[in-house]
């Protein structure tokens, strides 16, 4: 048995910018295993975000492609657990060889290890049969390999021979891709504004986003009602708290640039004319004050300036309420529109 999932593909793994080298890298692995210089290859990112998944459609393609070959699925958690299982009933020899049988091993979740010198041990002997008889080995780990506390020094050298590949967060139109994908998938139609409204809302990990489709389809024949705004709203607010009500740099852009009767377009402009410089400087105000970006990413969103300027607005700001009487009351009405929306 090979613990290999066949739900997981290449074909349903959408690429976007956030997995593209780590996709690529992968493929490129599933096709040649043990003959690329990406050997091992580690697969690193944060929960969710679609590793397990990956490796799995390299294990499933492998296996399709050459049905010969032994495709070994474990998760670190398993490979401990069978591990010290071994100790206790003296079975150590029989463990080691059964991992050194396989032809392409692919363990999940390394950090997992940390701490466990025995099983460490064990696993790098493993690992350099496997790697000198051209097997091929695949990794992944919630970190990367630097960070990896616990882990022995000889067993992260031993990680950088190959290559090493991050998932980040997927972008928007990677969401977009994601949601298609699913509902299609399921045979469930949803309509476009649905889509992108879920992608905009549904920010963190794929899983999460998943989590809010299952919902999405539960409201769906709970209500006996086809999927529209108004449910995706609705099995939303299930998930995640205050997405309707969430002040984010869109929204504080927006409010101020229609107040101060300026565009949007110009608070991102290299323009300085006084009006539309006062209007920016109140916008990074408020996204300071309202939002949890960092003033890099502010000055970013405001057509890339970068974050002296973004304190530079907030004191200027902060200077003219003190001192400007008719100043400090239009902040003061913004500040109630961002607080009654911040709920
Ligand atoms: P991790 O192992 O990193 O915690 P998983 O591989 O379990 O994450 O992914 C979580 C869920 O998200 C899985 O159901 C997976 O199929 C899905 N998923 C992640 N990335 C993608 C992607 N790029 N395309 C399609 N589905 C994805
Ligand atoms: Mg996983």
């Amino acid at each position: 048995n090979s613990q290999l999932n066949e739900a997981y593909t290449f074909e349903n793994y959408i690429e976007g910018d956030c997995n593209r080298l780590a996709r690529s890298a992968g493929y490129a692995v599933a096709n040649k295993p043990g003959t690329t210089s990406f050997n091992p290859l580690m697969i690193y990112g944060g929960v969710g975000l679609g590793k397990t998944h990956l490796v799995q459609a390299i294990g499933n393609n492998i296996k399709n492609v050459n049905p010969e070959k032994f495709v070994l699925y474990v998760s670190s958690e398993k490979f401990v657990n069978q591990f010290i299982e071994s100790l206790k009933t003296n079975n150590v020899q029989d463990f080691a060889n059964f991992y050194l049988l396989v032809d392409v091993l692919i363990i999940d979740d390394v950090q997992f290890l940390s701490g466990k010198e025995k099983t460490q041990e064990m696993f790098f002997h493993i690992f350099n049969h496997l790697h000198q008889s051209g097997k091929q080995i695949v990794m992944t780990s919630d970190c990367p390999p630097r960070d990896l506390k616990g882990l022995e020094e000889r067993l992260l050298s031993r990680f950088k021979w190959g290559l090493t590949a991050d998932l980040q967060s997927p972008d928007f139109e990677t969401r977009m891709a994601i949601i298609q994908k699913k509902m299609q998938g399921d045979g469930i139609d949803i309509p476009d504004n649905v889509v992108e409204y879920l992608a905009y809302s549904v920010d963190t990990n794929v899983r999460e986003l998943e989590g809010v489709l299952i919902s999405l389809i539960a409201q769906s024949s709970l209500n006996r009602k086809e999927i529209d705004l108004e449910l995706a709203k609705q099995a939303l607010k299930h998930i995640i708290e205050d997405v309707e009500t969430e002040v984010n740099l869109d929204f504080i852009q927006k409010t101020v640039a229609e107040y101060f009767q300026v565009s949007l377009d110009s608070l991102k402009a290299k323009t300085r004319k006084k009006e539309i410089v006062t209007a920016r400087q109140v916008a990074m105000y408020f996204a300071k004050e309202f939002t949890s970006h960092s003033l890099k990413s502010i000055g970013y969103h405001f057509g890339g300036r970068d974050h002296s300027t973004v304190i530079h607005s907030v004191q200027t700001v902060s200077d003219l309420i003190d001192t400007d009487k008719k100043f400090k009351a239009s902040i003061q009405e913004l500040q109630k529109k961002f607080k009654s929306k911040a709920g």
